[in-house]
């Protein structure tokens, strides 16, 4: 019996909702190990964020309250996330496949020689713990096994909806020890301001491709998004060509989302493209060429031009209020 232990990502106070579904992976990795799911909060002025993650469907949330944990550095979370995993009896150790999980979950393994699972999608015991992930932009599914004793893994979010309804679990406080790291420092958090929600957290995902032409013609994607409350994002090709920010890119390469409503405006729908959003649970296509092979994914396949069927959209959608 081993505990299963998640890293809780937070940002501008509140809880990031990637954290809530790696909850749900690890009551599913709970079931099998037959432990109980922990939350490890790190941070300063955490209060808030405990209070969401602990009705996140957890058994308890772990926190420390450090002016060494005010600003993320792997450097000094990863030795406390060690000394709490091993005072916990953790056996699997799990963040969000996202930029902070990718850097930091990494090097817990590397602490405790485990082996790593990336992107996990799956996890079962047929007489042995194993996890699938994809592979190749989705196109291959592999089966791991972790053997060694502690295994840390990074989960592939958007196949994990939040636990809905679940009452708040137990909180504790607890004192790492852990200072400050000697080799590396906190400088600046250069953050994009956005009043638009974060694009892995969005309901609605209003996303433009080179297509549209020219970085101008983004305007009406943001307005449609924002007629929405939605986030913006783009294909590979239309940062490639200048037209959107790199944050924005969804694919193989960018960010994983699935929302309830995602819009591919001129996008082709690659693979690499596809890799990033054909789990959302509806997607819109907008694209002049009928044979474009986003309609091959899309729940709704509007074959029109861009510039005359999104700002038609988006009025309509205004005019509902
Ligand atoms: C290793 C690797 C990783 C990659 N990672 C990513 C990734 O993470 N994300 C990603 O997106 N791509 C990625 N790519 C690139 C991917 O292969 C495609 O090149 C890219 O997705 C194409 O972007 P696009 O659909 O915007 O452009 P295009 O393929 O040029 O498609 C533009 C589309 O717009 C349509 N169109 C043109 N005018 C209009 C109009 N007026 N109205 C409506 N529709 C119009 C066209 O019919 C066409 O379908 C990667 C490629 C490689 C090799």
């Amino acid at each position: 019996m081993s505990n299963v232990l998640v890293l809780a990502e937070h940002m501008g106070g509140k809880l990031r909702k990637v954290t809530l579904s790696t909850i749900t992976f690890a009551r599913e990795a709970a079931k099998l190990t037959g432990g109980q799911v922990y939350v490890l909060v790190l941070g300063q002025n955490v209060s808030g964020i405990v209070a969401e993650a602990a009705a996140g469907g957890a058994d308890k949330v772990f926190f420390e309250d450090s002016a060494v944990f005010a600003n993320y550095l792997a450097e000094n979370y990863t030795p406390a996330i060690v000394k709490v995993a091993q005072d916990q009896g953790v056996g699997i150790i799990c963040g969000a496949a996202s930029t902070f999980g990718k850097d930091l979950v990494p090097r817990v393994a590397a602490k405790f020689n485990a082996g790593m699972v990336s992107d996990a999608i799956a996890i079962w015991d047929d007489g042995g713990i194993k996890f699938k992930r994809p592979l190749w932009a989705g196109n291959v599914l592999t089966t791991v096994e972790v053997t060694t004793p502690v295994k840390a893994v990074t989960v592939r979010t958007t196949e994990f909806d939040p636990i809905e309804g679940a009452s708040p679990c137990a909180t504790e406080a607890v004192s790492t020890g852990v200072g400050a790291s000697d080799s590396a420092q906190f400088v600046n958090f250069d953050q994009v301001k956005s009043d638009r929600p974060e694009l892995t957290d969005a309901a609605v995902v209003v996303a433009g491709g080179r297509g549209l032409k020219s970085g101008e013609n983004f305007g009406m994607i943001m307005e449609l998004a924002d007629s929405l409350n939605g986030a913006v994002g783009a294909s590979r090709a239309a940062v490639d060509s200048g037209y959107a920010p790199n944050d924005w890119q969804i694919g193989q390469t960018g960010k994983v989302v699935a929302p309830n409503l995602y819009f591919a405006v001129a996008i082709s729908g690659a693979i690499q493209h596809l890799a990033g959003m054909k789990g959302s649970k509806c997607i819109v296509a907008i694209n002049t060429n009928a044979e474009a092979p986003i309609f091959q994914v899309a729940d709704y396949g509007l074959v029109a031009d861009a510039f005359e069927a999104v700002p038609a959209i988006t009025q309509k959608i205004k005019a509902l209020g």
